[in-house]
């Protein structure tokens, strides 16, 4: 890695080395808190979690090839180089902050209430057309995920995008400081976190926070729909570009159409330019998405062909509104997470599916004292929403059944106790030609029976 030698290191995280000094000008391969994933000449970085403290698995991953180790205490008797340091989760901070400026890879950072990971995806499937791109894989957002994302970049690579998740003040300005991003994209200002942040102005006030180390000559791409984003004029002198649904945006989208399962398709227009385009997953809200993802191609001299293509070719990712045909059936894998909001949405969109129309739904956690009524008012929607059956699976969901039974008492409703029970039984309650949407939260593990429909 780039600069990342054992000298360099030591004194990005102000640390103590102790080991011989002949090694001190070679370069780490990797660096990772994953001592599984140890690889030749990597720096190991001892992270002390809840349950477990990896400095235990030192003396093996050094024995596995790993150059150097970071690590809060003195270690007696080491008879390898490591660096000791006086928090590895800082040391980590700081390690990637130092490697992405040796780097001067152009960053996109991605931040706002909901919809990151998905407007990540589709900013990637954009500049991937023109540029090798590297974008955070998965969800890791914070502290120790943004860190982590940087360390996979290679000199190779020709642009980062960045997700950025926070909960509190203060966070983003420690993530800002490390990604530098040249284009701040923020979704939308919502509701989450307010724990924290107190109000939407609040969470504005938070998010926004992503700009302080920005690149001063970079830019800003804002959802100029959300009213409290609307209200950004300027940074620094960066003027935003301001995405959405009407025309009075610098980047939006007209012509919109339903076109089911397959998507949405819409007319884009960016400045004198405009084309059609079908963004390949369903929701109003993907049409936003794919519309940062334009506004961040234009900055970034794309043609209107690689960003149209780049929109098209997005590749949705399993548990989260991915269609999978099998042999039988088309399965709606959305069982990443689940909350009423998401649930409504996502029976909406099975409304447009073909055959006879399925829900899988499971139980959604961390609701708080409304639970109940929250599974009740799901229930009722999907007895209200046109589609055919509906399958409620959990503890809670019981309510859920019941709700959508008094909601319409014509609409098929099956009642099973667990995910067990429902795998059990799962052969006799759907059908060939069905479209099934499997939803629940992560903790139901309803990706067992998406696989149970797969292999059918
Ligand atoms: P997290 O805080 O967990 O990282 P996130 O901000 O990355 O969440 P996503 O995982 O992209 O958000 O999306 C969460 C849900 O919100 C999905 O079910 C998706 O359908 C919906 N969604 C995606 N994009 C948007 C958007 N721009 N506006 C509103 N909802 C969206
Ligand atoms: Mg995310």
């Amino acid at each position: 890695m780039k600069n990342l030698t054992i000298k360099n290191l030591t004194e990005v995280c102000s640390g103590t080395y102790h080991g011989p000094e002949n090694v001190m000008d070679r370069e780490v391969s990797s660096i990772t808190t994953d001592s599984r994933k140890i690889e030749k000449d990597s720096l190991f970085v001892p992270i002390v979690g809840e349950r477990v403290d990896a400095h235990r698995f030192i003396p093996d991953v050094m024995s596995k090839g790993a150059l150097v180790t970071l690590s809060e205490r003195e270690l007696e008797n080491a008879d390898f180089p490591y660096i000791q340091v006086g928090s590895s989760l800082q040391a980590v901070k700081d390690i990637a902050e130092f490697y992405l400026k040796q780097l001067q890879i152009p960053v996109v950072g991605i931040t706002g209430s909901v919809g990151k990971t998905s407007t990540k995806e589709v900013i990637a499937s954009v500049l991937k057309e023109k540029y090798r791109t590297l974008k955070t894989q998965g969800n890791f957002n914070n502290e120790l995920g943004l860190p982590l994302t940087v360390f996979r970049l290679r000199d190779e690579d020709q642009i980062a995008v960045l997700e950025m998740g926070i909960s509190d003040f203060g966070e983003m300005a420690r993530l800002t400081k490390i990604a530098r991003p040249d284009t701040c994209v923020i979704t939308n200002i919502g509701t989450c976190h307010l724990e924290n942040l107190g109000d939407r102005d609040g969470v504005l006030k938070a998010k926004t926070e992503i700009f302080k180390s920005m690149n001063p000559k970079g830019h800003i791409v804002l959802n100029g729909d959300d009213d409290k984003l609307a209200t950004v004029s300027e940074y620094n002198g960066v003027k935003p570009v301001f995405f959405g649904l009407n025309a009075e945006r610098d980047v939006y989208a007209d012509q919109i159409e339903s076109k089911g399962l397959k998507g949405v398709a819409c007319r884009i227009h960016l400045g004198e330019d405009a084309f059609d385009v079908l963004v390949p997953t369903p929701g109003i809200h993907m049409v936003y998405n794919a519309l940062a993802a334009a506004a961040v191609g234009r900055i970034y001299g794309l043609s209107i062909e690689e960003i149209k293509r780049g929109i098209e070719s997005l590749e949705t990712i399993r548990g989260r509104f991915k269609m999978i045909e099998t042999d039988k059936f088309l399965v709606v894998d959305d069982c990443y997470n689940a909350n009423p909001m998401s649930m409504k949405a996502s029976l909406d969109v099975l409304h447009d599916g073909e055959g006879r129309r399925v829900a899988i739904l499971g139980d959604m956690g961390e609701l708080g004292e409304n639970e109940i009524a929250l599974h009740e008012e799901v229930g009722t929607h999907a007895a209200q929403c046109g589609i055919d059956v509906c399958i409620c699976v959990g503890a809670l969901s019981v309510h859920m059944a019941e709700a959508a039974r008094k909601a319409d008492q014509e609409f098929k409703v099956i009642y099973e106790e667990s995910r067990e029970s429902l795998l059990e039984h799962l052969g006799d309650l759907v059908q060939e030609g069905d479209t099934i949407l499997v939803k629940a939260s992560h903790f139901m593990q309803f990706e067992e029976v998406v696989k149970a429909l797969e292999e059918m």
